[in-house]
């Protein structure tokens, strides 16, 4: 029988395989551009937001399975929701992942990202998985201007 862990071990790898929302909005509303340099993730985030409703995302780049099936998973996870409720999930998620004791029943706030868990374990695979996110948070500050590293 499979175990919790190869059961979110299968989830990570197949959305690294076959990411969700793996395109490039050439309508974006809202860009950001993240980095970990500590892992060489790479994430350019586009979303579509119009009256406070996450309509579209899409993501390109490239890194590592936990960086790129988190983006996948995020994206998954946000399309049709709002700002407000985007941000409270990273709120959750970001709790989830940098503590060790998290309530079981505010997990499910966060859907899928739980498969995240055994991050936990590697402070450094924290940063691969919360990229996507904080890359999220910034796209949402910077507006509708493109943020380059150029
Ligand atoms: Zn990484």
């Amino acid at each position: 029988m499979e175990t919790i862990k190869e059961l979110y071990q299968e989830v990570i790898l197949d959305h690294n395989r076959n990411p969700r929302n793996f395109k490039k909005l050439a309508n974006a509303t809202h860009t950001a551009v993240g980095d970990n340099p500590l892992c060489g993730d790479h994430i350019d985030l586009f979303l579509v937001i119009d009256n406070e409703v996450i309509k579209d995302i899409g993501f390109t780049g490239k890194g590592c399975a936990i960086s790129k099936s988190s983006a996948s998973l995020m994206t998954s996870e946000l399309k049709g929701k709002t700002i407000e409720q985007a941000k409270d999930i990273f709120n959750k998620f970001h709790d989830f992942i940098t503590s060790e004791s998290i309530e079981i029943n505010t997990l499910d706030k966060f859907g899928k990202m739980i498969v995240f868990e055994g991050v936990k374990q590697f402070p450094i695979r924290i940063k691969c998985a919360s990229l996507a996110w904080h890359t999220l948070i910034s796209a949402i500050k910077n507006g509708d201007k493109i943020t380059t590293t150029e």
